[in-house]
Protein backbone atom coordinates (compact mmCIF):
# COMPACT_ATOMS: atom_id res chain seq x y z
CA UNK A 1 0.00 0.00 0.00
CA UNK A 2 0.72 3.61 -1.12
CA UNK A 3 -1.07 6.85 -1.42
CA UNK A 4 -1.16 10.25 -1.28
CA UNK A 5 -1.94 12.32 1.65
CA UNK A 6 -3.26 15.84 1.32
CA UNK A 7 -6.44 17.93 1.19
CA UNK A 8 -8.19 19.22 -1.67
CA UNK A 9 -6.71 16.70 -4.18
CA UNK A 10 -9.97 15.08 -5.83
CA UNK A 11 -8.13 15.99 -9.37
CA UNK A 12 -4.42 14.08 -8.34
CA UNK A 13 -3.89 12.10 -10.91
CA UNK A 14 -1.25 10.41 -9.07
CA UNK A 15 -3.37 6.97 -8.35
CA UNK A 16 -3.42 6.62 -12.51
CA UNK A 17 -0.23 7.08 -12.98
CA UNK A 18 1.15 4.66 -10.07
CA UNK A 19 -1.49 1.72 -10.37
CA UNK A 20 -1.08 1.70 -13.94
CA UNK A 21 2.82 1.12 -12.62
CA UNK A 22 1.69 -1.34 -10.37
CA UNK A 23 -0.17 -3.20 -13.42
CA UNK A 24 2.32 -3.36 -15.61
CA UNK A 25 5.00 -4.85 -13.66
CA UNK A 26 2.60 -7.19 -12.19
CA UNK A 27 3.27 -6.19 -8.72
CA UNK A 28 0.56 -6.72 -5.99
CA UNK A 29 0.60 -3.07 -5.01
CA UNK A 30 -2.33 -0.36 -4.87
CA UNK A 31 -2.11 3.82 -4.96
CA UNK A 32 -5.01 5.33 -2.86
CA UNK A 33 -5.71 9.04 -2.48
CA UNK A 34 -5.79 9.95 1.38
CA UNK A 35 -7.59 13.26 2.04
CA UNK A 36 -6.30 14.55 5.30
CA UNK A 37 -7.42 17.62 7.24
CA UNK A 38 -4.94 19.80 7.91
CA UNK A 39 -5.74 18.91 12.37
CA UNK A 40 -5.35 15.00 11.27
CA UNK A 41 -1.92 14.92 9.56
CA UNK A 42 0.11 13.86 12.64
CA UNK A 43 -2.15 11.12 12.91
CA UNK A 44 -2.45 10.23 9.36
CA UNK A 45 1.20 10.31 9.13
CA UNK A 46 1.90 7.98 12.07
CA UNK A 47 -0.76 5.29 10.53
CA UNK A 48 1.38 4.76 8.01
CA UNK A 49 3.26 2.54 9.46
CA UNK A 50 0.67 0.81 11.79
CA UNK A 51 -1.70 0.41 9.09
CA UNK A 52 2.14 -1.35 7.00
CA UNK A 53 2.26 0.99 4.30
CA UNK A 54 5.36 1.37 2.54
CA UNK A 55 5.31 4.74 2.26
CA UNK A 56 3.20 7.74 0.34
CA UNK A 57 3.19 11.02 -1.35
CA UNK A 58 2.50 13.99 0.00
CA UNK A 59 0.73 17.52 -1.10
CA UNK A 60 -0.57 20.47 -0.22
CA UNK A 61 -0.69 21.80 2.40
CA UNK A 62 1.18 19.08 4.50
CA UNK A 63 4.67 19.19 2.51
CA UNK A 64 6.15 21.30 5.41
CA UNK A 65 4.55 19.23 8.27
CA UNK A 66 5.51 16.17 6.98
CA UNK A 67 9.24 16.99 6.51
CA UNK A 68 8.60 18.06 10.75
CA UNK A 69 6.97 14.87 11.39
CA UNK A 70 9.35 12.59 10.12
CA UNK A 71 12.15 10.63 11.84
CA UNK A 72 14.50 11.58 9.18
CA UNK A 73 14.65 13.59 5.73
CA UNK A 74 17.32 12.95 2.79
CA UNK A 75 18.68 14.77 0.27
CA UNK A 76 16.48 17.64 -1.16
CA UNK A 77 13.95 17.03 2.08
CA UNK A 78 16.51 18.46 3.71
CA UNK A 79 17.46 21.08 2.04
CA UNK A 80 14.00 21.95 1.25
CA UNK A 81 12.34 21.57 4.64
CA UNK A 82 9.26 20.20 2.88
CA UNK A 83 9.03 16.36 1.68
CA UNK A 84 6.82 15.10 -0.96
CA UNK A 85 7.52 11.42 -0.60
CA UNK A 86 7.76 9.64 2.36
CA UNK A 87 9.30 6.04 2.83
CA UNK A 88 8.28 3.74 6.10
CA UNK A 89 11.67 2.22 6.75
CA UNK A 90 11.80 -0.33 10.05
CA UNK A 91 8.68 1.60 11.12
CA UNK A 92 10.22 5.28 10.89
CA UNK A 93 9.29 7.67 8.29
CA UNK A 94 11.83 8.75 6.02
CA UNK A 95 11.44 12.27 4.27
CA UNK A 96 12.66 12.72 0.51
CA UNK A 97 11.61 15.06 -1.88
CA UNK A 98 11.21 14.18 -5.65
CA UNK A 99 9.93 17.20 -6.85
CA UNK A 100 13.49 19.04 -7.82
CA UNK A 101 14.02 15.81 -9.84
CA UNK A 102 10.71 16.12 -11.51
CA UNK A 103 11.58 19.66 -12.53
CA UNK A 104 15.08 18.55 -13.98
CA UNK A 105 12.65 15.79 -15.55
CA UNK A 106 10.74 18.14 -17.52
CA UNK A 107 13.43 20.41 -18.56
CA UNK A 108 15.35 17.42 -20.29
CA UNK A 109 11.99 15.88 -21.61
CA UNK A 110 10.96 19.40 -23.43
CA UNK A 111 14.66 20.41 -24.25
CA UNK A 112 15.43 23.56 -22.57
CA UNK A 113 18.38 24.06 -21.37
CA UNK A 114 19.01 26.34 -18.73
CA UNK A 115 22.93 26.63 -18.82
CA UNK A 116 23.74 30.35 -18.07
CA UNK A 117 20.44 31.63 -18.62
CA UNK A 118 18.03 34.13 -16.49
CA UNK A 119 14.95 33.17 -15.36
CA UNK A 120 11.52 34.63 -13.87
CA UNK A 121 9.59 32.73 -11.56
CA UNK A 122 6.34 33.71 -10.28
CA UNK A 123 5.38 32.28 -6.80
CA UNK A 124 7.13 31.58 -3.39
CA UNK A 125 5.55 28.65 -2.61
CA UNK A 126 6.60 25.06 -2.19
CA UNK A 127 7.12 23.94 -5.67
CA UNK A 128 8.88 27.38 -6.32
CA UNK A 129 11.57 26.42 -3.83
CA UNK A 130 11.80 22.69 -5.95
CA UNK A 131 12.23 24.43 -9.06
CA UNK A 132 14.97 27.04 -8.20
CA UNK A 133 16.99 23.82 -6.39
CA UNK A 134 16.35 22.03 -10.12
CA UNK A 135 17.54 25.43 -12.02
CA UNK A 136 20.57 25.85 -9.74
CA UNK A 137 21.85 22.14 -9.95
CA UNK A 138 20.82 22.48 -14.39
CA UNK A 139 23.37 25.99 -14.11
CA UNK A 140 20.81 28.77 -14.51
CA UNK A 141 22.93 32.30 -13.84
CA UNK A 142 20.35 34.24 -12.14
CA UNK A 143 16.60 33.33 -10.87
CA UNK A 144 13.93 36.21 -10.39
CA UNK A 145 11.78 34.81 -8.17
CA UNK A 146 8.45 37.54 -7.85
CA UNK A 147 5.72 36.91 -5.05
CA UNK A 148 2.71 38.52 -3.95
CA UNK A 149 3.95 37.90 -0.43
CA UNK A 150 7.86 39.21 -0.67
CA UNK A 151 8.97 38.59 2.58
CA UNK A 152 8.13 34.46 1.31
CA UNK A 153 10.27 35.12 -1.67
CA UNK A 154 13.26 36.36 0.99
CA UNK A 155 12.82 33.52 3.04
CA UNK A 156 13.31 31.27 -0.12
CA UNK A 157 16.10 32.80 -1.02
CA UNK A 158 17.49 32.60 2.52
CA UNK A 159 16.62 28.98 2.73
CA UNK A 160 18.44 28.49 -0.61
CA UNK A 161 21.56 31.12 -1.23
CA UNK A 162 24.01 28.88 0.52
CA UNK A 163 23.15 25.21 -1.49
CA UNK A 164 22.87 27.11 -4.51
CA UNK A 165 25.97 29.55 -4.71
CA UNK A 166 26.42 29.46 -8.15
CA UNK A 167 23.09 31.13 -9.20
CA UNK A 168 21.78 34.26 -7.94
CA UNK A 169 18.42 34.42 -6.46
CA UNK A 170 16.91 37.96 -6.78
CA UNK A 171 13.51 38.54 -5.21
CA UNK A 172 10.82 41.12 -6.27
CA UNK A 173 7.25 41.81 -6.06
CA UNK A 174 4.96 40.12 -8.40
CA UNK A 175 2.85 43.04 -9.93
CA UNK A 176 3.14 44.91 -12.76
CA UNK A 177 6.00 46.81 -12.02
CA UNK A 178 8.07 43.87 -10.32
CA UNK A 179 7.05 41.56 -13.44
CA UNK A 180 9.17 43.62 -15.89
CA UNK A 181 12.14 41.85 -15.03
CA UNK A 182 10.55 39.23 -17.17
CA UNK A 183 11.51 40.78 -20.56
CA UNK A 184 15.00 39.90 -19.92
CA UNK A 185 14.40 36.44 -19.25
CA UNK A 186 14.87 33.56 -21.75
CA UNK A 187 12.74 31.05 -19.11
CA UNK A 188 9.73 32.84 -17.24
CA UNK A 189 7.68 29.81 -15.22
CA UNK A 190 4.46 30.18 -12.81
CA UNK A 191 4.77 28.37 -9.87
CA UNK A 192 1.25 29.69 -8.58
CA UNK A 193 -2.14 28.77 -9.35
CA UNK A 194 -3.21 31.17 -11.28
CA UNK A 195 -2.84 30.59 -15.16
CA UNK A 196 -5.25 33.06 -16.64
CA UNK A 197 -8.44 30.65 -16.38
CA UNK A 198 -11.78 31.26 -14.94
CA UNK A 199 -11.02 35.07 -14.71
CA UNK A 200 -7.36 34.83 -12.53
CA UNK A 201 -5.11 37.03 -14.35
CA UNK A 202 -1.35 37.06 -13.28
CA UNK A 203 -0.35 40.20 -12.40
CA UNK A 204 2.10 40.42 -15.05
CA UNK A 205 2.52 42.42 -18.80
CA UNK A 206 1.63 38.91 -20.97
CA UNK A 207 3.12 40.95 -24.14
CA UNK A 208 6.53 39.89 -22.71
CA UNK A 209 6.40 36.66 -23.22
CA UNK A 210 7.23 36.24 -26.53
CA UNK A 211 8.72 34.15 -29.64
CA UNK A 212 12.59 33.44 -28.16
CA UNK A 213 11.39 32.42 -24.54
CA UNK A 214 10.55 29.42 -22.73
CA UNK A 215 7.14 29.74 -20.72
CA UNK A 216 6.24 26.55 -18.60
CA UNK A 217 3.57 26.58 -16.35
CA UNK A 218 3.44 23.94 -13.56
CA UNK A 219 -0.42 23.13 -13.69
CA UNK A 220 -0.74 20.18 -15.49
CA UNK A 221 -4.25 18.65 -17.04
CA UNK A 222 -5.34 21.06 -20.27
CA UNK A 223 -3.03 23.88 -21.61
CA UNK A 224 -3.69 27.29 -19.45
CA UNK A 225 -4.50 30.07 -21.00
CA UNK A 226 -1.48 31.59 -20.06
CA UNK A 227 0.34 28.71 -22.15
CA UNK A 228 -2.01 29.39 -25.01
CA UNK A 229 -1.28 33.30 -24.79
CA UNK A 230 2.49 32.77 -24.61
CA UNK A 231 2.31 29.91 -27.64
CA UNK A 232 0.38 32.57 -30.20
CA UNK A 233 3.29 34.94 -29.40
CA UNK A 234 6.00 32.46 -30.87
CA UNK A 235 7.34 31.15 -27.15
CA UNK A 236 7.99 27.81 -26.80
CA UNK A 237 5.58 26.16 -23.81
CA UNK A 238 5.08 23.09 -21.54
CA UNK A 239 2.99 22.41 -18.89
CA UNK A 240 3.73 20.57 -15.88
CA UNK A 241 2.76 17.07 -16.69
CA UNK A 242 6.48 16.18 -17.08
CA UNK A 243 7.30 17.58 -13.74
CA UNK A 244 4.25 15.18 -12.45
CA UNK A 245 5.66 12.16 -14.55
CA UNK A 246 9.20 12.18 -13.44
CA UNK A 247 8.50 13.23 -9.40
CA UNK A 248 6.42 10.25 -9.56
CA UNK A 249 8.56 8.36 -11.13
CA UNK A 250 11.56 8.96 -8.61
CA UNK A 251 8.83 8.24 -5.77
CA UNK A 252 8.25 4.94 -7.29
CA UNK A 253 11.59 4.01 -7.29
CA UNK A 254 12.09 4.89 -3.36
CA UNK A 255 8.81 2.76 -2.49
CA UNK A 256 9.28 -0.34 -4.84
CA UNK A 257 13.23 0.01 -5.24
CA UNK A 258 12.51 -1.00 -9.04
CA UNK A 259 13.35 1.76 -12.04
CA UNK A 260 9.89 3.46 -12.57
CA UNK A 261 8.04 2.33 -16.07
CA UNK A 262 8.48 5.77 -17.29
CA UNK A 263 6.50 4.77 -20.86
CA UNK A 264 3.43 3.12 -19.01
CA UNK A 265 3.41 6.35 -16.49
CA UNK A 266 3.29 8.87 -19.23
CA UNK A 267 0.47 6.79 -21.16
CA UNK A 268 -1.68 7.08 -18.18
CA UNK A 269 -1.19 10.06 -17.35
CA UNK A 270 -1.75 11.14 -21.13
CA UNK A 271 -5.07 9.15 -21.41
CA UNK A 272 -5.98 10.65 -17.99
CA UNK A 273 -5.57 14.11 -19.60
CA UNK A 274 -7.40 13.00 -22.68
CA UNK A 275 -10.50 11.75 -20.65
CA UNK A 276 -10.78 14.78 -18.37
CA UNK A 277 -10.50 13.14 -15.53
CA UNK A 278 -9.11 16.36 -13.62
CA UNK A 279 -12.17 18.43 -14.66
CA UNK A 280 -14.76 15.34 -13.98
CA UNK A 281 -13.38 15.20 -10.36
CA UNK A 282 -13.14 18.71 -9.41
P1 LIG B 1 1.87 26.99 -2.37
O1 LIG B 1 0.55 27.16 -1.72
O2 LIG B 1 3.02 26.51 -1.55
O3 LIG B 1 2.30 28.39 -3.07
C1 LIG B 1 1.40 29.09 -3.87
C2 LIG B 1 2.10 30.28 -4.50
O4 LIG B 1 1.18 30.95 -5.37
C3 LIG B 1 2.58 31.32 -3.50
O5 LIG B 1 3.73 31.94 -4.00
C4 LIG B 1 1.39 32.31 -3.46
O6 LIG B 1 1.76 33.63 -3.10
C5 LIG B 1 0.98 32.31 -4.92
N1 LIG B 1 -0.42 32.70 -5.06
C6 LIG B 1 -1.52 31.97 -4.69
N2 LIG B 1 -2.65 32.66 -4.97
C7 LIG B 1 -2.27 33.85 -5.49
C8 LIG B 1 -2.96 35.00 -5.98
N3 LIG B 1 -4.31 35.05 -5.96
N4 LIG B 1 -2.25 36.03 -6.47
C9 LIG B 1 -0.89 35.99 -6.49
N5 LIG B 1 -0.16 34.93 -6.03
C10 LIG B 1 -0.84 33.89 -5.56
O7 LIG B 1 1.60 26.01 -3.61
P2 LIG B 1 2.66 25.13 -4.42
O8 LIG B 1 3.92 25.90 -4.55
O9 LIG B 1 2.73 23.77 -3.82
O10 LIG B 1 1.94 24.95 -5.84
C11 LIG B 1 1.87 26.00 -6.78
C12 LIG B 1 1.33 25.49 -8.11
O11 LIG B 1 2.22 24.51 -8.66
C13 LIG B 1 -0.03 24.80 -8.01
O12 LIG B 1 -0.81 25.14 -9.13
C14 LIG B 1 0.32 23.33 -8.02
O13 LIG B 1 -0.75 22.55 -8.53
C15 LIG B 1 1.51 23.34 -8.97
N6 LIG B 1 2.40 22.18 -8.75
C16 LIG B 1 2.63 21.33 -9.79
C17 LIG B 1 3.47 20.25 -9.64
C18 LIG B 1 3.69 19.33 -10.78
O14 LIG B 1 4.18 18.21 -10.56
N7 LIG B 1 3.40 19.72 -11.99
C19 LIG B 1 4.17 19.97 -8.36
C20 LIG B 1 3.86 20.95 -7.33
C21 LIG B 1 3.00 22.00 -7.53
P3 LIG B 1 1.76 34.12 -1.54
O15 LIG B 1 3.06 33.62 -0.96
O16 LIG B 1 1.67 35.58 -1.63
O17 LIG B 1 0.56 33.47 -0.90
Amino acid sequence: MVGIIGHGISYTLSPALHNAAFRALAMNWVYVPLRVKPEHVHAALRGLAALDFRGANVTVPHKVEAARLADELRGEAAVLGAANTLVVEDGRLVGHNTDPTGFQGLLREAGVDVTGVTVGLLGAGGAARSVVLALAREGARTVYVLNRTESRALELRERLKGVVASTEIRVGKLDKEGAKVLRDCQLVVNCTPLSGDEGEELPIDYSFLDEGKWVIDLKYGRRSALLRFAAQRGARVADGGGMLIHQAAASFALWTEKPAPLEVMREAYRKAVERGDMEAKR
